[in-house]
């Protein structure tokens, strides 16, 4: 048994199942009792992740809200079910509460959580509640599904597969910089409010891409994927690693948003840097063989979704490189996000 929080936690999680508890029709039993009951979906493998989040390591009370904080939770974990082609179903929530917690704090961490969950039918279906001496910590489990051999691992890609992301690069960094310096009431670079807004939005709502992850494997267009939690960089190293393969990236094809060369310009940064670098994007960098490619830019005209191709598979003794715009081809240094999250560029 856990130590009980202060606040009366029978009361608390009475509301938490009143208000977040929908259940899906799968859901022999939710939140209510010692675990939950759930029907397995047939002909299909688990795909199960856990996040844990801690106060003044992972978010900073005095900067982040509650919503802000839950919400980014379920996104990290509904990204990494995104990352493996599986669709995302139920959601566990493990919290612990200092003193200075109440309960409406709390319900808004969980209206956080479910902002993120209720677009992809993630039903909360249970957690476990202590109290905490000093921090807070919130741990996240989500559980989803993929059809039977169709997840998409970090080790399939292969020499000559195509590399491909999602989305833009960078911007939730851009994000993250404007508002420290902000906070530090420094000088913002001159940006139109517009890309402003764009900016700080990608960093503070950032979106996991569910259904594409899902198109993906439902049609085997991916040999592998993995989400940008930590940046592209980074990533693309453990993709690289995992698949035992090297990687020759163009910086000129990488996707950069209109915002992030607006806001490189004016904090004379250089935006394939923060592109490369620039962690909780949460977009998906995954490979695709030669002979899929019509039929994935079919799916991607279907979708509607921009997706780009960045460079191409090369052996592991290639290494992992860059192409820069004059054609110079140099080493990508393995830099990890959380470099940044005291650094913010300037
Ligand atoms: P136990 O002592 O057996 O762990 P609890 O009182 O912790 O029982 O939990 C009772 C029910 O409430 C369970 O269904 C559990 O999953 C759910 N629950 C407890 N805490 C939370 C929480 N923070 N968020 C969601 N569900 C919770
Ligand atoms: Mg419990």
């Amino acid at each position: 048994m856990a130590r009980r929080p202060r606040l009366h936690e029978f009361r608390l999680i009475e509301q938490l199942r009143r208000s977040f508890g929908r259940t899906g029709s799968a859901v022999v039993r939710g939140i209510g009792d010692d675990a939950a009951v759930i029907a397995p979906p047939q002909g299909r493998q688990l795909v199960l992740t856990t996040d844990l989040l801690v106060e003044g390591v992972h978010f900073d009370l005095r900067t982040a809200s509650f919503k802000e904080i839950g919400y980014k939770a379920a996104i990290a974990n509904l990204s990494d079910i995104a990352a493996m082609g599986a669709r995302p179903e139920y959601a566990l929530v493990s919290i612990a509460l200092p003193a200075s917690c109440t309960a409406p704090h709390v319900l808004r961490l969980y209206q956080g959580i479910m902002e993120a969950c209720r677009p992809c039918r993630v039903a909360l279906i249970g957690g476990d509640t202590s109290s905490s001496p000093h921090r807070l910590f919130l741990s996240l489990t989500v559980t989803g599904s993929v059809p039977a051999g169709a997840a998409l691992m970090r080790s399939g890609a292969r020499v000559g597969d195509l590399l491909y992301v999602t989305g833009t690069l960078g911007d939730s960094l851009a994000g993250l910089a404007l508002l420290s310096r902000d906070r530090r009431q420094r000088a913002a670079p001159a940006l139109k409010s517009s890309d402003r807004r764009f900016l700080l939005d990608r960093h503070r709502r950032p979106i996991a891409q569910s259904r594409l992850g899902q198109a993906l494997s439902a049609r085997r267009l991916a040999s592998a994927a993995i989400d940008l939690s930590d940046g592209l960089s980074g990533d693309l190293h453990h993709l690289c690693e995992q698949s035992r393969v090297g990687a020759e990236l163009r910086a000129s094809a990488l996707p950069i948003s209109p915002a992030l060369l607006a806001y490189a310009r004016a904090s004379k940064s250089d935006p394939v840097t923060l592109a490369l670098q620039g962690g909780e994007d949460y977009e998906l960098l995954f490979t695709v063989p030669p002979a899929k490619l019509r039929a994935l830019q079919r799916m991607a005209r279907r979708a509607g979704r921009r997706l780009t191709c960045i460079g191409v598979i090369r052996p592991k003794a290639f290494g992992v490189r860059v192409r820069d715009t004059t054609g110079r081809v140099r080493r990508l240094a393995s830099t990890s996000y959380l470099h940044f999250r005291d650094a913010a560029p300037e």
